[in-house]
């Protein structure tokens, strides 16, 4: 429990340090009395930069006596393979970078890779596996990058329903399509998409969109702020779970392209499956989107949400946030 709440509090001081950083009034600008800082200003500034400096936060308990805990980050493309996870002459993609940075940073580590296999081996030694993959996962694709074994995705959805944190970036809802039309919602959902609490239909065109918090408590969304107009590859959904907690809603107000002319639906969103705990968010396709620090605040918040550091009420609320997410069209 103790170190449950320290890394919430973590987050939340390397977030006032990110802000406070791009604030020229803490450190250069006078106050209106005169002074550069008041005490209080200071003491907050250099606490934040001892927390910068080092990879574990104050007052958190030692490697030696916790284990440091882990994240497997699964980024194999079946189908379309994005920028952002494709390694660079064998050195680690963008997101593997951030993702370790973020890890660094909140007392994580990060484990990245592409061969499907790690599903059939131990995943007890994982707090939280994170996805950014794409097409049907258990099938061989160009790169190739041994796939899962069927064996291993229902392993991957056991070890979810018995207590192990998911998180979902971008394409992760681009894997394991539901038979049936594209454009439609179905009755019957594969497996792995009834855990994830959405499937990705279609996106049109970069462009921005009004992104409007839905629930204010949820791990880094003060940090996020209420509205952002943000550039992104923004995804359009069908299939969602009954149960989502809503935490960022797509205002599709104003966007161009078919799939965009539609009711508000969910983008980043968390629920419960069995005893486990699943986070997505669709953010992820621009490299300035993983630079963002506002989503990186999501993304932190969602991963230590996932892997039980963070407790916070998660009941369903897309009936109320966003009550015609389900209608395709206008
Ligand atoms: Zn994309």
């Amino acid at each position: 429990m103790k170190k449950r709440a320290n890394l919430c509090k973590d987050l939340e001081v390397n977030n006032t340090m990110i802000r406070k950083t791009n604030s020229p009034n803490v450190f250069n600008n006078p106050n209106k009395s005169g002074q550069a800082m008041d005490r209080r200003d200071m003491l907050r500034a250099t606490g934040a930069a001892v927390l910068a400096a080092s990879a574990f936060p104050l007052h958190w308990v030692s490697a030696a006596e916790k284990k440091k805990q882990k994240v497997l980050y699964f980024s194999r493309s079946a189908g379309y393979e994005h920028d952002v996870v494709k390694l660079k002459d064998g050195k680690p993609s963008i997101s593997d970078r951030i993702l370790t940075e973020l890890g660094k940073r909140h007392g994580f580590e990060v484990v990245c890779t592409k061969d499907g296999r790690v599903f059939d081996g131990d995943l007890d030694q994982y707090d939280a596996i994170a996805f950014y993959t794409s097409g049907v996962l258990t099938k061989p694709n160009k790169a190739k990058t041994p796939p899962m074994s069927a064996e291993g995705k229902k392993k991957l959805l056991s070890a979810i329903a018995a207590g192990k944190g998911f998180v979902g970036f971008h394409a992760a809802t681009d894997s394991f399509h539901s038979k049936g039309p594209r454009n439609q919602n179905q009755t019957e959902v594969d497996p792995y998409i009834a855990m994830l609490g959405g499937e990705f239909i279609v996106h049109g065109a970069q462009q921005e969109a009004i992104i409007r918090a839905a629930s204010p408590k949820f791990p880094g969304v003060k940090q996020f702020g209420k509205v952002q107009k943000i550039k992104e590859e923004w995804y359009a959904f069908k299939n969602f779970a009954k149960d989502l907690h809503v935490i960022l809603i797509e205002d599709n107000e104003g966007m161009k392209g078919d799939c965009y002319q539609r009711p508000p639906f969910p983008a980043t969103w968390a629920r419960t499956h069995g005893k486990g705990r699943v986070f997505y968010t669709s953010f992820g396709h621009r490299d300035d989107i993983w630079t963002n620090p506002s989503v990186q605040s999501i993304i932190a918040g969602g991963l230590a949400w996932a892997m039980g550091n963070v407790k916070v009420d998660v009941t369903p609320n897309i009936n109320k946030a966003t009550p015609r997410a389900s209608q395709l069209k206008y």
